[in-house]
């Protein structure tokens, strides 16, 4: 059993725009976001250059319902057969209700304009819906939790490994547009949030647990500091 479980980020844009990961340990994955409608073919040449196929993974984890995180769900789940696993607070969401997208800056209210993140894509019942229970990960071979982490969307969640990283999705974002352009290193918000001040209680629950790498959905990975730096700036603004 090797002793470190490997997070390979997938580009699902250039520049970190969108980013999904991949957890591996040994022949175990898991498959964190999948990105816009039809990434299938990104996930497969990540999974190959690490000399693996689809049969090796165990679980997909939604960390949100939008399209550019649950877009290929369900073209996964028929291509891996595994699991489909989302937070109940979002099921609407999953099922196709509209997202409620409050825009954090003019980007944000641009980018509502394009209609690009209202787009229907294929929805789907999360095979193992998350609530007060969470499905245990060590079972299917990563040592790493499941935490609820609402604000972004209520049913937000983020995937801690023991070992201090988090995959975090939105709740936190980095780098100009919608991810990695530049100044990377600096926290921002994603161009939507439902709730900033529930964000950040989120963010101060996953450093509560020791997380000490954020990957996010958009730009990053950041570590404590610039998070921290985010939290306080998220409480002092007024929402
Ligand atoms: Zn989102
Ligand atoms: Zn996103």
């Amino acid at each position: 059993m090797p002793s470190k479980t490997k997070v390979e980020t997938i580009r699902m844009l250039p520049f970190g725009m969108l980013n999904a990961f991949l957890l591996i340990r040994g022949e175990n994955v898991i498959l964190v976001d999948t990105g816009l409608p039809n990434s299938a073919p990104l996930v497969k040449k990540a999974l190959q250059k690490n000399g693996l196929d689809w049969s090796n993974i165990r679980m997909i984890i939604l960390t949100h319902a939008h399209i550019d995180h649950a877009g290929s769900a369900l073209q996964l789940q028929e291509l891996t057969g595994a699991p489909l696993v989302g937070h109940e607070a979002d099921l609407p969401l999953f099922l196709g209700a509209p997202p409620v997208l409050r825009p954090t800056s003019l980007f944000g209210r641009l980018f509502r304009k394009t209609g690009a993140i209202q787009r229907p894509f294929a929805y789907f019942s999360p095979d193992i819906v998350c609530s007060t229970e969470m499905p245990d990960l060590t079972e299917v071979g990563i040592p790493a939790r499941i935490l609820h982490t609402p604000g972004h969307t209520p049913g937000s969640i983020s995937v801690l490994i023991k070992d201090g990283r988090v995959i975090a999705g939105d709740l936190a974002a980095s780098g100009i547009l919608l991810g990695g352009i530049m100044i990377k290193e600096k926290p921002m918000q994603p161009p939507f949030e439902e709730s900033p001040l529930l964000v950040a209680e989120a963010l101060k629950n996953l450093l509560a647990h020791d997380s000490t790498q954020f990957y996010l959905g958009h730009g990053g990975p950041l570590g404590v500091e610039p998070i921290r730096k985010h939290i306080a700036r998220l409480e002092a603004s007024k929402f």
